[in-house]
């Protein structure tokens, strides 16, 4: 998977993706991350990337030229999709975020200051996605962190310690509580059934903890996991 990155702080994509299991991914060449910068596409002599905006008001927006000419000059591989970073997008999900991890190539366009000009949206076509309805300083945090949700889907990126499989939202639940050592602390125990080795037991206790979390924490999940229990019965 090669992650082609257009962002004005390259540094913020590349160092985040120095650490722990991206680090790893990277090395072991399930990944590769590259940066772009729009600065180095700029045909103006102080190499500006923003502007005020027309109509007025507060902010500065991306200018097209050096946005589109910096998308441009990325060689597209034939199973490819192009995202914006933008909090109008789709908010980013596990279903969202296993469609990604099919793809070859993700091209990502982080934003900054006001956003974009909407031209590059309208000669770009980009698929836009968001982290949530809230507003962030910039595309870079939203970029590491699709980055790091499509990574850890990719086979080999996770040992077996690792191991994706009963994360939250996989079954359609949010996982079951996690214990470790020490067996008690401050008076509280770690259940027993954990301590017995009996992993049927084991199994059902976790799949009825993560049913009642979900229901106490994400009612909308607990709902839609109802709805499709019932009609597979
Ligand atoms: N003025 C824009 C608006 O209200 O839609 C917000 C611009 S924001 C300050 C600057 C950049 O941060 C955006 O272009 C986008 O790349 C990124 N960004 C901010 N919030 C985001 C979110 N919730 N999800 C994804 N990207 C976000």
């Amino acid at each position: 998977m090669i992650f082609d990155v257009l962002t004005l702080f390259p540094e913020m994509i590349e160092s985040a993706c120095g650490y722990s299991i991206l680090k790893r991914a990277v090395d072991a060449g399930i990944i590769r991350i590259n940066t772009i910068n729009p600065r180095d596409y700029t045909l103006n002599k102080h190499k500006k990337v923003d502007d005020t905006p027309y109509g007025g008001g507060a902010g500065m927006v991306l200018m097209v030229q050096p946005y589109v000419d910096a998308y441009e000059s990325v060689k597209h591989s034939e199973n490819s999709v192009t995202i914006m970073l933008s909090p109008q997008g789709k908010p980013l999900t596990d279903k969202i975020v296993n469609g990604l991890a099919q793809y070859n190539q993700i091209i990502l366009l982080c934003g900054h200051y006001e956003g974009f000009d909407e031209r590059i949206r309208e000669i770009i076509k980009p698929v836009e996605i968001s982290m949530g309805d809230f507003v962030l300083t910039g595309g870079e945090l939203p970029a590491l962190c699709l980055i790091d949700a499509v990574s850890r889907k990719l086979e080999g990126t996770l040992g077996k310690i690792e191991s994706a499989e009963d994360d939250s939202f996989v079954n359609g639940l949010i996982e079951y509580p996690h214990y470790t050592k020490p067996r008690e602390y401050r008076g509280l125990k770690v259940p027993e059934v954990l301590l017995n080795g009996n992993h049927k037991d084991i199994n059902e206790f976790r799949l009825q903890k993560s049913i009642e979390r979900t229901k106490a924490k994400r009612p909308d999940l607990y709902r839609a996991y109802m709805k499709k229990s019932k009609q597979t019965d």
